[in-house]
This record gives structure tokens, sequence and C-alpha cells, in this order.
């Protein structure tokens, strides 16, 4: 942490002190760690904690990243690895199992720039799938690898094949054993899924990214594929409206084209990027009956972070250096 930042942890909203802009563009980053069904009595107060002091790490290495005139890009990835790499949150370490035991991954990164994108699905063994993801953008001829292919080429690239058991962790063993007992619970218990991780950020250059990465949904079956890496659904970027990363039961944000539909808004309609992503989560989201939320940031710095489940993990540093962290609905947050 450099000196000069205002930090208490205990406190929902901080302040960065000492911030001068250097640059043409605003910097701002917003980060989320899933949504679902998140009530102060299904999270425990050390549980709480450790995800407030997880997402703030994350946030405000991404923000110092933007600081040093980094760019969006590595923020992102920044921000993305801190979480996949803690078992609090559904990806990379913390990935839910599939139905036989496994953890299959999805992620993808965009770039609003260039529109350049990298996504992998069903990917084992990768401790950071966001990290392979920009490898697929970079230095494949391809957008979007899936299964061995992707674990495959991830070796080519001299990434790490970690054991099995790196992800095992018993929170998700035991979610997954609470499905098998009662299936029904898949449907009407949406925090199952909890934990799929994203960060949006905007550089001082002007250019957004959008990067998400999870471990899909608890019990899926082998060969599933979410929303998160599905360019347009659960991930997208664009400089000429926002970028967005989504979470939620992702067979909905798939059917909607959640991420495209926001950033349509706001280059066709005019909209800004709040009406967009409420409009979109609240009105043809909740008409699919579809579970979730989503962050976006738009290039002149503005931050929406709608959900429409009880709460979503989610933390921002805004273009003023205002940084806020928030695990339930602003009401409960308030209480
Ligand atoms: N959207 C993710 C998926 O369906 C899960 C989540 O966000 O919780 O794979």
């Amino acid at each position: 942490m450099r000196p000069g930042l205002l930090l208490t942890i205990s406190a929902t909203v901080l302040v960065f002190a000492g911030m001068t802009a250097t640059a043409d563009s605003p910097i701002a980053i917003a980060i989320h760690g899933g949504a679902g069904t998140i009530s102060r009595s299904t999270v425990t107060a050390e549980q709480e904690q450790a995800i407030r002091e997880k997402l703030l790490q994350a946030v405000t290495t991404a923000y110092e990243v933007l600081q040093n005139d980094g760019d969006s890009m590595d923020a992102v990835i920044s921000a993305v690895k801190i979480l996949e790499d803690s078992p609090h949150f559904n990806a990379g370490k913390g990935s839910v199992f599939t139905w036989d035991g496994k953890n299959e991954m999805d992620a993808a990164l965009m770039d609003g720039a260039s529109l350049d994108a990298g996504a992998i699905s069903g990917v084992t063994n990768v401790a950071n799938p966001i990290a392979l993801a920009r490898l697929v953008m970079l230095n494949s001829r391809h957008v979007f690898l899936s299964g061995d292919g992707a674990v495959e080429f991830a070796i080519e690239q001299g990434m790490e094949k970690v054991p099995d058991e790196y992800f095992f962790t018993e929170r998700r063993w035991k979610q997954l054993q609470d499905l098998k007992d009662s299936p029904e619970l898949a449907a009407a218990e949406p925090q199952f899924q909890i934990g799929t991780v994203g960060a949006v950020a905007l550089d001082r250059k002007g250019n957004l990214v959008a990067g998400t990465s999870t471990g899909g949904t608890t019990g899926k079956r082998y060969g599933r594929i979410g929303d998160s890496p599905i360019i347009g659904s659960g991930t997208y970027a664009n400089n000429r409206s926002v970028a967005v990363s989504a979470t939620g039961t992702g067979e909905f944000f798939i059917r909607g084209t959640v991420a495209h539909d926001i950033s349509a808004l706001v280059e066709y309609k005019g909209m800004t990027v709040d009406d967009a992503a409420r409009e979109v989560i609240f009105e043809k989201l909740a008409a699919l009956k579809g579970d979730g939320g989503v962050i976006a940031l738009d290039r002149h710095g503005n931050i929406s972070m709608p959900f429409n489940t009880e709460g979503m993990y989610r933390a921002s540093i805004d273009s003023s250096g205002k940084v806020t962290i928030s695990l339930y609905d602003e009401k409960a947050e308030a209480e």
C-alpha cells in the first residue's frame, strides 16, 4: 500500500488522499465477487471481514496500477488474480465443484480500445484462468479456447499446471454434497454459486477493459459453459460505450446478451451507464426471471453496479478517489 492512502478497513466508504490527476482521462476501477443470496444470516462476521479485506486489496492494487499510469488491462488482471487466489470467491482457488466433483473454470477478458478479446472455458488445473484468457488474446489467432485444448495451450505458453487438490475447499465440497442431497436447492438457492469475480477499469489513456473469471455453478453438468467467458454476455468492453462484467445465473445472461445490451443502450441510445445497466438488470433480465448483477464503467469514469439479488460483493474506486466496498443491498448495508 502506498503511503498517503487513507484506509480504514472497518469502514464501508473511504477516500484516497493526496491524489493528483496528471493526464486527460479520469481513472476508475470497479470489481465484483459475485451476486446471489447473501444476507447477514448466511455469512459469518469472520467471513464478511475476510471478503471485505480481499475486495479492498484487489481494488486498491488495481487502482495503484492505474495511478502509476499502468493500463486498464494490467489493472483488471491484477484485481482478478487476487480474487482468484483467494478461497473466498468462486474463481481460481475457490471454484465450485461440478456434479462429478471436478473444477472447470471459465474466464474472459476484453480490450475496449481494439475490441480484442480472449476467453477460455472448461479449464482444469490452471490457477489463474484470467491470465490464460489474456494469453489466448495475445498469443493465439483465436478468441476462445475450451477444455483440454485450452489447458494444452496454457502449458505451451509456460503456465504451470497445479494439482486438483489446489482447488479443494471444504466449503465448496460441502455445497456440492448439500446440493446432491437436495437437488431442488439448485434452482431455489443462488448462493450455491456465489463468488464469480470480475473487474472493469478505465486508464489515463481513456481505455476501458473488462474481465471475468468463474468456477461456474455448483453441481453443473460436465461441459457446461456459463456467461462469464462469452463475449457480450458476461464480459464486454468498448471504448465507445462501457466495460461490463456480470455475475448471476449464466443461462439467463447468455440469453439476454446482457453485457453487450448495456453497451448498445449507451452507444446507440445515448443512455447513461447507470440507466442502461439498471434497465437491463431490473427490466430485461428480470423479465427472463434471471438473477444477478453487473459492474459497468463508462469512459468518463461513471460506475454502475446494479443487482437484483439480495447482495453482490462489490468494490470500486471512482474518478474522485472515493473507495466503496459493499456486500449487501444499500438498505441492508446502512443498517
Ligand atoms: N455467471 C456465472 C455462471 O453462470 C456464475 C456466477 O456469476 O455466479 O457461470
